[in-house]
Formats: C-alpha cells, structure tokens, sequence
C-alpha cells in the first residue's frame, strides 16, 4: 500500500517495484513451505524496499516474487491514520506488532462493519481511491521464526493487510471499483502497462 513517512533504515539494499502489466502482479503466490535464509534476507530487503519507497506495505509479488509474503508498517501513517489491534482478545500496541512480517496469510472479516479509505499501491504510483472493505478482519499467519500470529486488526492496518492479502492473490485495490471509477483511471493504466518490463 502506499503512502507514509520515510524512515532511515540499515544497508539492505532495496528493491525494484515492479509496476501494474508486471504478470507477477496477477500471479497466486505459492505457499512458502520453509523460512530458510532466502525468505529471511527476501523479507529484510522488502522492508528496506517498502520505508525506501513510502509505502506502509509491501507483497512479494511487486518485487516480481509470487510468494506468501508480505510486510507491513504502519506506524509511519499512524498520526493521520490510526490502527487498532487485539491479541486473545485482549488490545496491544500496534508498534509492538512492526515491522510486520505475514508469511501465508489468512484473513477473515470479523463483524458486518465496512469503512471507505483512500488507497493507493506501489505498483500503480500516482494512482489514488477509495476502496470499501471490512472495518474489522482477523488474521492468521506465520512470523519470520515461524510461530503463529493471530490477531485482529482495524483502521490502517486492517485496511493493508487487506490490501496486501488481496495482492497475494493476485488481486489489485482497483479490482474494488466500479468499471466506471475504473474507466476513469485508464489513461494512466495504459501508461504502467506499456512501461512494464515482461520479465
Ligand atoms: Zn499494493
């Protein structure tokens, strides 16, 4: 997802984002079976690449890798675009959580609530909307030592772990708007999908 503050962060260097036509962009991502030190160092420079490029989470899938993995930070935003999350039922502290690494993630609504948010993706820059999702959503995954996460989540940081799941799928945020808001935006979807490289 994009937008937040730049933070200063290590060596790792960062990553290219591949761009909407990318195909990587409309693959499912394959279960990642083991977290051995590829998955680590892939995670660490999605970090790197996602504070390097103001984003507030980034999928394996824009950096051209079709995998279950997604990173996410949201502390950045969290001024203009506060998040909640529970553990057990019980309310943590969202920097607690960050940065957040998801590896095979599930996510569930919890509760009929919806809320409309800006969004935007760093593979589409320039491109901004608003998008309905569930308020509230469960989400189950593995953490980089491979031990079960299992919280909920609203505001910012529900609305990307949306995002971001939905980009694990293969799903964009712009596959949410009507085919008239997204007639809209074509000029510019043209000019990604020409930009982008085959491979
Ligand atoms: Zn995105």
């Amino acid at each position: 997802m994009g937008r937040s503050k730049k933070q200063k962060s290590s060596s790792i260097k960062p990553l290219e984002v591949v761009k909407y036509g990318h195909p990587a962009l409309r693959s499912k991502g394959r279960t990642i079976e083991k977290i051995d030190e590829a998955i680590l160092s892939l995670a660490e420079e999605m970090i790197e690449t996602m504070y390097e490029q103001d984003g507030c989470g980034l999928a394996a899938h824009q950096v051209g890798r079709a995998l279950q993995l997604a990173v996410i930070d949201v502390m950045p935003a969290f001024e203009d675009r506060p998040s909640r999350a529970w553990v057990g039922g019980r309310e943590i502290e969202i920097d607690s959580l960050m940065p957040l690494v998801m590896i095979n993630p599930k996510i569930h609504p919890v509760g009929d609530e919806r809320s409309i948010e800006t969004e935007g993706c760093l593979s589409m820059p320039g491109l901004y909307d608003e998008v309905a999702r569930p308020e509230r959503v469960r989400v189950i995954c593995q953490d980089l030592d491979g031990s079960t996460l299992d919280f909920e989540a609203e505001g910012l940081l529900s609305r990307a772990a949306q995002h971001e799941v939905d980009h694990l799928h293969g799903i964009l945020f712009i596959d949410h708007l009507s085919a008239e808001t997204l007639a809209e935006h074509q000029p510019l979807l043209r000019k990604f999908q020409a930009k982008a490289s085959p491979f």
